[in-house]
């Protein structure tokens, strides 16, 4: 079996000093993706760490104050964009279309992709997780490269576990991973990898990390604790 990735995503938290401390802290566990605030990037590519920007410009380059552009995340040596996570779509207004035009500069740029889909807790509710998911595969997916599906890597985070401490049951997590990967299977003919995201942290991560199918973990809150980080990525390896 291929080894687990752990991926945190630090979201818009610590300053500098924090940032140094953590790194000093997190010597020894390299063996993992920190997705920092852009700013941050450098002194974790620096400290020899695997790292992903949080979100990508759609745009190429040229006159996007504020952007960031692919190009520029590879060219200080980014290797992985998270795109469409669930706080863009719901507080940057990010539709289908343009997490598919990120997915396709993230893509273009040798970046590796962390495509992010999951349900509300309504939609769980009204039983329709799969129609949504499966809309937000073949949407934020369309027209990509054949060759590329490889560098795509999918996590699930149910957007009601996002933050909240609640977890779905390992059985519900199975059937929509297995879901989510015969679905990219059909289009694509290959059959990528899928992380689970929520509420994943130090005292779930064995429970968790008993799910056949699940080749990684995406975790927001616990990744900023050196100490909880740590435990997980222990777990997984
Ligand atoms: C996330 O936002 O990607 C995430 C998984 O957050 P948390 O682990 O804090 O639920």
């Amino acid at each position: 079996m291929t080894k687990k990735l752990v991926v945190g995503n630090m979201k818009m938290n610590l300053t500098l000093d924090e940032v140094k401390d953590y790194i000093s802290k997190m010597q020894d566990y390299k063996d993992c993706v920190i997705c920092p605030s852009y700013l941050y990037l450098p002194y974790f590519i620096d400290a020899d760490f695997l790292v992903g920007a949080q979100n990508l410009s759609l745009y190429e380059k040229g006159a996007y104050t504020g952007e960031v552009s692919a190009i520029q995340a590879s060219s200080i040596g980014v290797d992985y964009a998270i795109i469409g996570h669930s706080e863009r779509r719901l507080f940057i207004h990010e539709d289908d279309l343009i997490v598919n035009a990120k997915v396709k500069r993230a893509l273009s740029s040798k970046l590796k992709v962390i495509l992010c889909v999951g349900e509300t807790r309504e939609e769980k509710n009204l039983g329709i997780t799969k129609d949504k998911i499966e809309k937000q595969l073949l949407d934020d997916l369309v027209d990509i490269p054949k060759e590329d599906i490889s560098d795509v890597l999918i996590a699930y985070e149910p957007i009601w576990a996002i933050g909240t401490g609640e977890v779905p049951l390992n059985e519900e997590i199975h059937d929509i991973v297995s879901f989510i990967k015969k679905t990219v299977k059909k289009e694509f003919h290959y059959t990528p990898k899928v992380l689970y995201g929520g509420s994943t942290n130090e005292k779930n991560i064995e429970e968790l990390n008993t799910i056949d199918n699940v080749d990684g973990f995406l975790v927001g809150g616990a990744c900023l604790v050196p100490d909880k980080f740590i435990k997980i990525i222990e777990t997984v390896k």
